[in-house]
């Protein structure tokens, strides 16, 4: 999506050769009307397909899972939890995720209650780099008897690897813009 390209150019800040910061309007200010434009761009990547919810974890995913909700007709968004807090006092489904960027592993976890037999689930987050978060979130969905119907990233890091192990296991994979490479600030897109 060439105004996504555009965006990480203009305001993208590479850290070393792994990591993107996008913060101005991704993962800390939010630009409601450009996330509003990647959210109709999601669905136009799975225009024929049938959805019901979608999925997606904390913190940063949680924008553009309910900004692409608009263009689906409000499908239920749920956001998987990587703390246990003490109100989470029903049964859930936790799933094993490393964080690469942060160098820890933690649980992601969603209630029984809201992934159910037949659900049939987007899963959406802002960046797609060793597909831990997606493959935890996958597993969560089948534990609960439904179906992934596809898995959709703003901002893929495809020399990390992700896409390709999730398009192996034979999910849909769709990302708004793809990096091929960071190198020395500069950054390459597919
Ligand atoms: P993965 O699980 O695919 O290795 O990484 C995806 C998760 O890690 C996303 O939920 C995202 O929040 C975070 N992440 C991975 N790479 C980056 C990055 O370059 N920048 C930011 N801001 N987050 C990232």
């Amino acid at each position: 999506m060439q105004a996504l390209k555009n965006r990480i150019i203009k305001d993208g800040v590479a850290i070393g050769t792994e990591i993107l910061k996008v913060d101005s309007f991704l993962n800390h200010q939010i630009d409601v009307e450009f996330l509003s434009e990647l959210g109709k761009e999601f669905k136009n990547r799975f225009k024929d397909k049938e959805i019901n919810k979608i999925l997606t974890v904390e913190a940063s995913g949680i924008a553009i899972a309910c900004m692409a909700a608009e263009y689906f007709g409000n499908p239920l968004v749920v956001f998987a939890k990587k703390t246990s807090p003490n109100t989470m006092t029903d049964e859930f489904y936790g799933a094993e995720v490393k964080s690469f960027t942060k160098g820890t592993t933690s649980i992601v976890r969603v209630s029984k209650k809201y992934i159910e037999k037949g659900d049939k689930i987007l899963i959406l987050d802002d960046f797609l780099a060793h597909g831990e978060a997606a493959m935890g979130m996958a597993e969560l969905v089948e534990m609960g008897g439904a179906e992934v119907v596809g898995i959709g990233a703003v901002i893929e890091k495809q020399f990390q690897g992700g896409s390709k192990k999730l398009k192996e296991k034979g999910y849909q994979v769709e990302s708004l813009a793809v990096i091929q490479s960071i190198n020395d600030g500069i950054i390459n897109f597919i």
